[in-house]
């Protein structure tokens, strides 16, 4: 069954991303956040994977903590470090407790690592595996890179590789983040021409911490920041940067205020902007955070509290 996809052709659906906490207290923690955010009556949330399965345990927990509050799981499964008979193992694993949605991702490699080290090397191969081996029981989400894949090489390559995904039987797009309105304009235009018609759920990275976000762009992706991201992070920059643990600045407290706020009124109008796009959906990465998620959801509209 294609809920989500059937859904998104009906209407924008909304939904939010968990990852499984690392401490069993943030484990705790999770169900009172999950709750909090199901006020928005979102559509689904996705759980995030580590690298290598390192919190497969804690993954399935989580999607069981979503399911518990009546809501659909998506899970993120990758090639890293997965054999054929590994993924048909935890695959069936997740179709017997009731998971039946996937994003299918080749994965972030581990650090100090070149391939995946399983028996698959990219997102397409493990697509058609799952479409193989389980036939329609999963409903397949995919990721998109607005900006291009940072290892592509070219955005018409990606793009290519994009379709060959839909080809192998993948429903829709969940995309990397894109602060970059004018380069997600060009690859929505260019993906439609490519003959990609799946919906394209579009994930939006909150911005609420200066150190996070320059990390969030930087350190795997290369995205690109606009000049009005930019302007918020120098006008509130903590010296010497914010990275460092004992700041000399004598207003940390003040400018990391004032920077949560600019950075989430920026990210009312980047989902506005989306919105104003005809997009399928708007998956907020919510960092297992509800206060500020919710108040990004409350200011963008996105929902009336039931
Ligand atoms: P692919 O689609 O396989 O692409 C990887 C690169 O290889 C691209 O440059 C592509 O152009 C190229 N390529 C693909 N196929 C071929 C081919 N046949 N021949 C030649 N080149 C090819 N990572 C995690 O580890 N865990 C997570 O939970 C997670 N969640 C994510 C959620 C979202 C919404 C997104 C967008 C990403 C997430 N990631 C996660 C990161 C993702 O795993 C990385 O971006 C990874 O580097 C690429 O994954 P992919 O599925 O896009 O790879």
């Amino acid at each position: 069954m294609k809920r989500l996809t059937e859904l998104m052709k009906r209407r924008t659906a909304f939904s939010f991303e968990l990852f499984p906490p690392k401490t069993d207290k943030g484990m705790e923690a999770l169900p009172e956040t999950i709750a909090h955010l199901c006020e928005f009556n979102p559509d689904y949330f996705s759980v995030t994977y580590g690298a290598g399965g390192t919190n497969v345990g804690k993954n399935m927990d989580v999607c069981r903590m979503v399911q518990d509050a009546g809501t659909i799981p998506v899970t993120h499964f990758t090639c890293i470090g997965n054999t054929r008979e590994g993924i048909k193992e935890q695959l069936q694993n997740y179709l017997d407790n009731g998971v039946t949605n996937i994003l299918a991702l080749r994965g972030d490699l581990p650090f100090g690592w070149t391939g995946t080290g399983g028996d698959f090397a990219y997102a397409t191969d493990l697509v058609a595996f799952v479409r193989k081996e389980f036939g329609d029981k999963f409903e397949i989400a995919v990721a998109g890179s607005p900006e291009g894949h940072i290892a592509c090489r070219s955005l018409e390559a990606d793009i290519a590789v994009l379709k060959q995904k839909q080809d192998n039987g993948a429903d829709y797009i969940m995309t990397q983040l894109c602060w970059d309105m004018e380069q997600f304009k060009r690859w929505l235009d260019a993906i439609r021409r490519a003959g990609i018609t799946m919906p394209v759920d579009v994930g939006v990275m909150p911005i609420l911490d200066q150190a996070a976000t320059i990390n969030m762009a930087l350190s795997r992706n290369g995205c690109v920041m606009d000049r009005a991201l930019c302007e918020i992070i120098s006008r509130n920059w903590i010296f010497p940067n914010p990275f460092v643990s004992d700041p000399y600045d004598a207003d940390v407290e003040g400018k990391k205020a004032r920077f949560k706020e600019a950075g989430m009124e920026y990210t009312v109008k980047q989902i506005d902007a989306y919105r104003s796009l005809g997009i399928n959906g708007i998956h907020l990465y919510a960092l297992n955070k509800w206060k500020d998620v919710s108040e990004i959801v409350r200011r963008a509209g996105m929902r009336t509290i039931v």
